[in-house]
């Protein structure tokens, strides 16, 4: 039975008296009343702060008065139908997602196949739209019936039309069987229960509506058209309130309203104590609106407006930040930000909104472990889920005493909360990152496996250092080893939360983060756990793991998440919630194209004009909507407003909304704000000239003491003087190169990160080239082959192929037939081997004596007898003693040669040689040659010291004085960023700690 009811439209001026309103109607009549009201507001956010209004309406000692019940639109249908007999238990939307997956399948088996690739993404689009259509009370039989009778006709000649209308038949089809499933499942979802309402009296009904919210056409948040019709129609109900403001029913929302609850009375709140409207305060110099750089600087400059605010002695001045809000339309990037930029200034902040769950630190470890198993167990994600604090892993699977062979401690230690901690070493991790690195590991779990059992059968001395890392991983990969392979999805989701829930490391009881993290926690949790129960109930098919991954992303995705960020402090709230909320001074922020108003969400199936067919709202009554809404927030302060908007978004130059031409003739008087900036964060505190330092923290303020006297008194990049036991030739080109590089791996020594490499790594295939040639040039000498010559080409060649074939053994089949082709060359390509024989036989001096592999350490004057020793170290490739007290030095590059005129290796190498031979033999020693061998590029001789060149002695000259200086510069502790060359940067390993971006500065 239909009751009579009493529909009333409130129309109120301002917000304001809109808040007093709806305070008013939520809190009248007798306890029993307001037990049986419900009150419609946007958001929850809205909710909370109505909810303030009302407590701040209360006596102090009426705490005990009974409330109205604060519902958001979403959450309407399901209020009413708890006071039904035997209230319904609602499908959750991931089971009517997984519903609605299989209706997908069943629609295609039956020969209604759309024409797009089903994904995890489009069936939660297609639910999307199959709600808008219900709620819009638009059967799957109307919708065929439009859709077609519109697309058909043209569909003959038309290939989108007939595109169209394929789409139109699958979503027919699914839409059909979702339907059914729904019945024979005896599953319920809002619509079915919005007929179930109207349709079945609840013994105990509501009785009283109060909407502040608007319709779904203007108000994003507002009542779609099945909404409006339940409330006309549910039985029981006898009195719906609709408050809203002049601009909201200045538009076509009047006679919408009028549509929607026909008979609808309007009456006018009488309240008392309208207020006047706020002051504008607009910039020095002209224009009504602030205009920042981007949104960082925007937040910055309502930071500086809070603390002028709060520390002026105007008497208008807010002098409480809890009565400030900043106002966005969308509330990311904001949160966000918001909560960077004024906790930088010593601003407490509160927020309301949900923040996407995909953004928290749980959601991230999730993806770490999804990752280690989509990417096959390979090296890169098997280190990140080592390197996660949110999980822990012990060794366990070595025995003890392998265990204290690699160092770990004989008792596993406790934390405070009693739980065993892991013993897995950060180093460890490290050194494991780089030996599967130089292993060439890519994953697969065998290759791991045969890879930690070689490691293990090495002596305890020579065993890789990450060994134990090793065994994790390889531990963890067996775990989830299971995922890899097609199961049902409940069964894939079920595993993997018994492994984040075998290995999850929770925050320690005194972190301040806990709180939170748990929170984050137990959503990602909640998402997992219902996905496997709406799977286990409705969806058996098998299904691989990157279809699983697919679904939990999604949910993740779509996941808000609400944490509930602090007590009190300013606001950062959304348009729709401020509207409920009490303030003195409001920031209007991010008034850009594109925002306010913001773009619509574009329906991915159907064109604007065909949605228009169905009942979509027009865009014109969606901007009216967003014009009134500005309009009243406007006036939503009652003391102070601030609107601003800034021009880049990402590097892109971005329009300020037209919203902000309605501000001349809002009739609001303006201030200028007139006081001088303020200096409220540590960098303005820092940047600006006079440096203060007062208002840092004192640790801080000591820090930046001694930082401000180091750049008074020395030149950037400089640190103590620096003296090393030994330089190597490569770190010295390494500080020729660049200073900072040097002093980042050869002070600092901090490790270059390891790349992932198809084959072996550059490292691990210079030092296999220049194994193969010492063997080679060994078994040569040993054989007493002497000069290679033209003629003894091919006898030297078989000598290599003998040489390298046991080395090529030591590699997986494909590498080897990668190195043998390098080393051999092929039918396109001339081979390694082929380009040093070519040299040798090309100059055929007779070597006395060669040096391969040759160690070169110690103290060196370097061609100055009696002069200054460095002491150097280092290992020449080959050395080779010629007739007539001559030397050569050749240096293999993998890679490229080095330029000849920075080139230090090859000329430093023939000044340590001729030195230790003169020692030798007590007689000098003549360096006849000092070249580059590469195996990259179109030279392959790089000569540094020519045969028998005049300027011989000035190159070896030229590279002692560079050695000297680049040693006197490490002495003087100069390690500016400063690349010879800036391009070298672009493949350097520390541009992250170089602060690269203020090379040239000086
Ligand atoms: S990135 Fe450039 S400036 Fe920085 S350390 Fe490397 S080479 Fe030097």
């Amino acid at each position: 039975m239909i009751t009579p009811r009493t529909t009333r439209l409130v129309r109120v001026p301002d917000l304001y008296t809109f808040r007093q309103a709806t305070v008013d109607l939520a809190c009248s009549g007798t306890p029993f009343e307001a037990r049986n009201r419900l009150v419609v507001v946007p958001t929850r956010a809205a909710a909370a702060y109505l909810l303030r209004s009302i407590e701040s309406r209360l006596p102090a000692s009426d705490g005990a008065l009974a409330l109205p019940d604060l519902v958001t639109p979403g959450e309407l249908a399901a209020r009413l139908g708890e006071r039904l007999l035997h209230h319904p238990v609602l499908l959750t939307d991931t089971e009517r997602e997984v519903l609605a997956g299989v209706a997908c399948r069943t629609a295609i088996d039956e020969g209604s196949a759309p024409p797009f690739r089903l994904r995890a993404g489009l069936i939660a689009e297609m639910m999307r739209f199959y709600d808008t259509l219900q709620r819009h009370l638009k059967s799957v039989d109307t919708f065929e019936r439009l859709t077609l009778g519109a697309l058909e006709p043209g569909a003959a000649e038309d290939r989108g039309a007939e595109r169209l209308v394929r789409q139109t038949r699958f979503l027919v089809g699914a839409f059909r069987h979702f339907e059914r499933l729904l019945e024979t499942t005896g599953g319920m979802d809002e619509h079915a229960l919005r007929r179930r309402l109207v349709g079945e009296p609840a013994p105990d009904p509501w009785r009283h509506v109060v909407l502040a919210v608007g319709d779904d056409a203007s108000d994003r948040h507002g009542l779609c058209p099945a909404d409006w019709d339940l409330l006309t129609r549910v039985p029981g109900l006898e009195r719906i309130d609709l408050v809203a403001t002049d601009a909201m029913v200045a538009g076509a929302f009047h006679a919408r309203i009028h549509r929607l609850l026909p008979g609808i009375e309007e009456t006018r709140l009488a309240i008392d104590g309208r207020r006047p409207p706020p002051v504008l305060l607009v910039p020095p110099g002209g224009g009504l609106t602030h205009t920042a750089r981007d949104r960082e600087e925007e937040v910055a400059g309502f930071a500086r407006w809070v603390r002028r605010e709060v520390r002026s002695t105007d008497a208008g001045a807010i002098s409480d930040v809890n009565r400030m809000a900043l106002v966005v339309r969308h509330p990311l990037p904001y949160v966000y930000l918001a909560r960077e930029v004024l906790s930088a200034a010593g601003i407490p902040s509160q927020m309301f909104d949900a923040l996407p769950l995909a953004s928290e630190p749980h959601a991230a470890a999730l993806d770490v472990v999804i990752d280690f198993v989509r990417g096959n167990f390979g090296r890169r994600p098997a280190i990140a889920l080592l390197r996660s604090p949110h999980f822990r892993f012990v060794p366990g699977r070595l025995p003890p005493s392998l265990l204290r062979s690699f160092g770990a401690p004989r008792k596993p230690a406790t934390t405070s909360e009693g739980e065993v901690a892991s013993a897995l070493d950060p180093v460890d991790v490290a050194v494991l990152d780089r030996a599967l690195s130089d292993a060439g590991y890519l994953g697969d779990i065998e290759t791991l496996e045969r890879l930690v059992a070689a490691w293990r059968e090495q002596k305890p001395g020579s065993r890789p250092g990450g060994l134990r890392a090793a065994e994790v991983v390889l531990d963890a990969a067996r775990q989830l080893a299971p995922l890899r392979s097609a199961a049902p999805c409940a069964a894939q989701l079920a595993h993997l939360l018994a492994f984040l829930r075998r290995h999850e490391h929770l925050p320690r009881a005194d972190d301040p983060l806990r709180p939170r993290q748990l929170r984050g926690r137990a959503a990602v949790l909640d998402a997992l756990t219902g996905l496997r129960d709406a799977y286990a109930r409705f969806d058996q098919l098998a299904v691989d793991f990157d279809a699983v991954a697919a679904v939990i992303r999604r949910w993740i995705d779509a996941h808000t998440f609400a944490p509930r960020i602090g007590e009190d402090g300013v606001h950062l709230v959304d348009a729709e919630s401020a509207r409920f909320g009490d303030f003195e001074g409001v920031q209007l922020a991010g008034l850009i194209d594109g925002e306010w108003p913001d773009t619509p969400r574009r329906n991915i199936f159907y064109p604007p004009a065909l949605l228009r067919e169905l009942g979509w709202p027009a865009e014109t009554e969606r901007l009216d909507g967003v014009r009134a809404s500005f309009s009243d927030l406007l006036r939503l302060p009652s003391s102070r407003l601030v609107v601003s908007t800034f021009t880049l978004e990402d590097d892109a130059i971005v329009a300020a909304s037209t919203l902000v031409d309605a501000l001349p003739g809002a009739g609001l008087d303006t201030s200028e704000v007139g006081s001088p900036p303020v200096r409220i964060f540590d960098y303005e505190a820092l940047g600006l000239d006079p440096v203060e330092t007062r208002p840092l923290g004192s640790l801080a303020v000591a820090a930046a003491a001694r930082r401000i006297e180091a750049i008074r008194t020395r030149r950037a990049g400089a640190t103590g003087g620096h003296e090393m036991a030994a330089y190597s030739l490569n770190a010295l080109e390494r500080y020729q190169d660049c200073p900072f590089k040097f002093f980042a791996a050869d002070v600092l020594r901090l490790e270059e990160p390891p790349e992932d490499e198809p084959m072996l790594s550059p490292r691990a295939r210079g030092r296999f080239v220049h194994e193969v040639f010492q063997r080679f040039f060994e078994e040569w000498d040993a054989r007493g082959h002497g000069t290679i010559t033209v003629d003894r080409v091919d006898e030297a060649r078989a000598l290599f192929q003998d040489v390298a074939g046991p080395l090529l053994a030591r590699f997986s089949e494909a590498e080897a037939m990668l190195e043998r082709a390098r080393l051999f060359g092929t039918a396109v390509s001339i081979g390694i081997v082929d380009v040093v024989l070519g040299l040798e036989a090309s100059r055929p001096a007779p070597v006395r004596e060669r040096w391969l592999e040759y160690r070169l350490e110690g103290p060196f004057s370097l061609g100055v007898p009696g002069g200054p020793r460095i002491p150097v170290k280092g290992v020449a490739d080959r050395i080779d003693l010629l007739d007539g007290d001559r030397l050569r030095v050749i240096d293999y590059k993998s890679g490229y040669a080095p330029n000849p005129k920075r080139a230090l290796q090859a000329p430093i190498y023939a000044l340590c040689a001729q030195e230790r031979l003169a020692e030798r033999d007590g007689r000098p020693w003549r360096i006849d040659e000092a070249a580059y061998v590469a195996f990259a590029g179109k030279r392959p001789l790089v000569p540094v010291v020519r045969p028998g060149a005049a300027d011989a002695d000035e190159v070896l000259r030229s590279a002692r004085t560079r050695v000297m200086d680049v040693v006197d510069g490490i002495g003087r502790g100069e390690f500016p960023p400063r690349p010879y060359d800036p391009r070298i940067c672009s493949y350097c390993a520390y541009p992250s700690v170089c602060r690269k971006d203020y090379v040239g500065d000086d």
